[in-house]
């Protein structure tokens, strides 16, 4: 393929919270276009509108003015029922705000998307006991989600990210809960994704390293994009 149409493409987005003296403008006016497979790194000061933008690619909050379309479809026009089923089908998501389910084992919590998809259980238990196997913790599959260290839990939700193999991961702050080895890991395993199954990865990061290691970064300042960083060949 020489030239791919974006499976992200984001135009003149703007995102106003509340209203009248406690109106706040996350952002102002953001266009962005992501290519398959590229790996994207969000980055900018805490505050200055990333994580807002990332729930707007992912089709997580609904833009105050301004268009996603998702794979040349424009996410405005979709009904709900359209809109969840690209989530559940097209995105996978590795956020902290999105916990395990305690008292509920690894695998459960794992196949939770394929659930949803109305996936039958034996095809389920398959397709999760191989994502858990790819993040090295096929083991703990009938563990309690609970009982796990935080970098165990990190790849548990990696594996549920990648379960229903998305086109799109997003990771807000994939290892920010992380000590520096645990999240060495949990960042090889996206890239990782990113390489071998030619996944596109949207991340939010605050750290260098993480950035740098991305094919570009789009650096958000005060709601608006500063710089989109240099679009891979
Ligand atoms: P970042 O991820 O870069 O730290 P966010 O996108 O979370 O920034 O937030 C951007 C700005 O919008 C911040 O000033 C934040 O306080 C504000 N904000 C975020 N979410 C809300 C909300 N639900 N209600 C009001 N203000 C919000
Ligand atoms: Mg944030």
């Amino acid at each position: 393929m020489t030239s791919s149409h974006p499976v992200l493409e984001a135009s003149g987005l703007t995102r106003t919270y509340g209203r009248g003296d406690s109106r706040f403008d996350a952002l102002k006016g953001v266009s962005l276009a992501v290519l398959p497979g590229e790996s994207v790194a969000i980055v900018g000061r805490s505050g200055s509108g990333k994580s807002t933008l990332m729930h707007l690619l992912a089709l997580l909050d609904t833009p105050t003015s301004g268009t996603i379309r998702v794979d040349g479809t424009d996410s405005t026009r979709m009904s709900r029922a359209e809109v969840n089923h690209v989530r559940n089908r097209t995105f996978g998501f590795v956020f902290q705000q999105f916990f395990l389910t305690p008292k509920t084992t690894v695998l459960d919590n794992v196949v939770l998307p394929l659930k949803i998809a109305g996936v039958r259980a034996s095809e389920r238990r398959r397709r999760g006991l191989e994502a858990l196997d790819a993040l090295g913790i096929a083991d703990k599959a009938k563990n309690d989600a609970n009982s796990l260290s935080g970098g165990q839990k990190q790849r548990v939700v990696i594996a549920r990210a990648l379960v229903n193999e998305p086109a799109v991961i997003f990771a807000d702050e994939p290892t920010g809960n992380l000590d520096t080895s645990t999240g060495e890991s949990v960042e090889q395993m996206l890239f990782a994704l990113q390489r071998d199954r030619g996944i596109t990865l949207v991340v939010v990061t605050h750290d260098p390293d993480l950035a740098a290691r991305c094919d570009r970064g789009v650096h958000v300042r005060d709601g608006l994009i500063v710089d989109a960083g240099e679009v891979a060949a």
